[in-house]
């Protein structure tokens, strides 16, 4: 037995999909997996070397709860520099992932029976993180672009923040100064809290990424995410952080010392270096990033699938109504075209229509996956 707590917890279907593609490529098939989450390339050379000298310098035990000071501040003087925070090193907890971070966020802002407003299909971990706090997910809607349309009419009493994830996972939706302008004028007015997830910040095409947080009124009632799983490809290594109002962090703070302790030591120092050192990667991957976007995006729209130009992230999120929706969609697309993909269900209730498809695959396994649904769909 379980408690009932744990028990309304589902299985992350990003995962689930990517160890059956796996077991599949064990088996002999040339599955192209397409529902992965993370970045193909390699953690630059410059941010593992930084992990390797903080080993053999004996940088093996425990570390401060929210994190060592250089990287602290590394964070704070970025938060500062790029994206218009007023932060300091006292102001940052350093976390292992940035999904660490999502979770002690939710479990310090949600009372028992409080509700988060989610706007449109979103990550597929923020519902479980809402029901571990003993919280639910208001679901508000998102026009044709995937912005949002009824944020306003989703909040009630029971409403205590408000989620921005933008550039968004799945959707690749990026939110302008207006957007944000409104979604700070319900907070101010609601006197709610917004919890930013800026995870995907980097991996933008075009056009400038703004923090909310960063807009008058929202100092004292935002708190932002972000973390080097994306950026800097280090998925693996574990390493996010948020930044919020004093009061918040403290118990931010407490919730993480009684539970992971802290950040890997070493890896902590990787990411001083991520921060610090050169920034040339993240240029090129995104570069190759966009390439590849407008390759994918371009492919699909010239077989009739109603597909969006992202704004950022490394995900289309195309309509496959006309196809029998997202479910069916993606069973398809795995029995007949050995193509793993992440139904649009798994984002909440607005995702039926729509299927997930990541493109941080190569140039050429891309242009095999739409040879292949092209063959597929006739
Ligand atoms: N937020 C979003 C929107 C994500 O897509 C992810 C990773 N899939 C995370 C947070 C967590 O990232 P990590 O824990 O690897 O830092």
């Amino acid at each position: 037995m379980v408690s009932q707590r744990m028990s309304s917890i589902h299985e992350s279907t990003t995962l689930k999909i990517s160890a059956m593609a796996k077991k599949l490529n064990k088996s002999g098939l040339d599955v192209i997996d397409l529902g992965v989450g993370e970045p193909d390339f390699a953690t630059p050379q410059n941010i593992c070397q930084a992990a390797c000298d903080s080993i053999k310098n004996g940088e093996t035990h425990y570390a401060p709860t929210n994190g060592i000071a250089e990287l602290r501040e590394a964070i704070a003087e970025k938060l500062c520099d790029e994206n218009m925070l007023e932060v300091t090193a006292d102001d940052v907890a350093v976390t292992p992932g940035a999904k660490m971070a999502v979770f002690a966020a939710f479990q310090a802002l949600l009372e028992e029976g409080e509700e988060c407003v989610l706007i449109g299909p979103s990550w597929v971990s923020y519902e479980p993180c809402a029901a571990f706090a003993g919280g639910k997910i208001a679901w508000s809607q998102v026009d044709e672009d995937f912005m949002p349309i009824d944020v306003a009419d989703t909040i009630t009493r029971k409403t205590r923040f408000i989620l921005v994830n933008s550039p968004s996972n799945p959707t690749g939706a990026v939110f302008d100064l207006k957007i944000l302008e409104e979604i700070r004028d319900l907070a101010v007015d609601h006197d709610l809290f917004v919890v930013s997830d800026e995870i995907y910040e980097k991996i933008i095409y075009d056009r400038e990424h703004i923090s909310i947080g960063s807009l008058p009124g929202m100092e004292d009632r935002t708190i932002t995410i972000n973390g080097f799983s994306k950026a800097y490809a280090m998925t693996g290594w574990r390493l996010g952080y948020l930044t919020g109002p004093k009061e918040t962090m403290k118990w931010v703070t407490r919730l993480l010392s009684h539970s992971v302790s802290q950040a890997t030591t070493f890896v902590q120092r990787a990411g001083v270096e991520a921060l610090r050192g050169p920034q040339n990667a993240v240029a090129a991957m995104v570069e190759e990033f966009s390439t590849r976007r407008d390759l994918f995006v371009s492919g699909l729209q010239g077989m009739g699938i109603i597909c969006n130009l992202p704004g950022g992230a490394f995900y289309v999120f195309p309509d496959v109504s006309e196809f029998g929706g997202g479910d069916l969609f993606t069973d398809k697309l795995l029995k007949d075209a050995l193509i793993a993909a992440t139904p649009g269900s798994a984002f909440g209730p607005g995702g039926a229509n729509y299927v997930r498809l990541s493109y941080a695959a190569s140039q050429e396994r891309l242009k095999e996956a739409l040879t292949r649904i092209e063959k597929m769909l006739k």
